[in-house]
């Protein structure tokens, strides 16, 4: 019989758009060419316009350039008021947080993520795990 994971039982998250996860301490939000084409398109201005306004490359990889707080840390440059402007089309990054292989790692990496997110938390409905298997199964499938 296969091992089951750690989560077996299902994992309590639900987001509350606090938009912490759009902020915070330097990071990068990579994104692909086509993710980019995306957000473009709804900008109405070209791929060109938008790697030159929203852009930066680092190790052959692109990542969404950040805004500096006047009170210290960075904001994306997508974020206003902790809203997304660019939610619909949010690079996959953003999509499957915090079902990232290293948060699910262990039940520690979990916690150390609801430190970060405050929608992981003991009152937030439990996403069973079938639900979480297939999140995995669709992140994995638009790698
Ligand atoms: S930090 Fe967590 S709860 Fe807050 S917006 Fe991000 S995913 Fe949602
Ligand atoms: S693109 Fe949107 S969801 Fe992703 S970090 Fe920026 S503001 Fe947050």
């Amino acid at each position: 019989m296969e091992d089951l994971p750690w989560y077996k039982d299902g994992l309590r998250f639900k987001c509350t758009e606090c938009g912490k996860c759009c902020t915070g301490g330097p990071g990068f939000v990579w994104i692909t060419e086509e993710e980019m084409r995306a957000i473009a398109n709804q900008l109405k201005i070209s791929l060109e316009q938008f790697k030159r306004e929203y852009i930066r490359s680092r190790d052959n990889r692109y990542s969404l350039i950040e805004k500096k707080r006047k009170n210290g840390g960075y904001d994306c440059v997508f974020l206003k008021d902790k809203k997304c402007l660019v939610y619909e089309n949010r690079p996959k990054q953003c999509r499957t947080y915090p079902w990232w292989k290293e948060n699910l790692n262990s039940e520690e990496s979990w916690k150390m993520a609801a430190k970060e997110c405050e929608g992981i938390n003991d009152e937030a409905p439990v996403v069973p795990y079938s639900q979480i298997v297939q999140l995995l199964r669709r992140i994995e499938l638009s790698n």
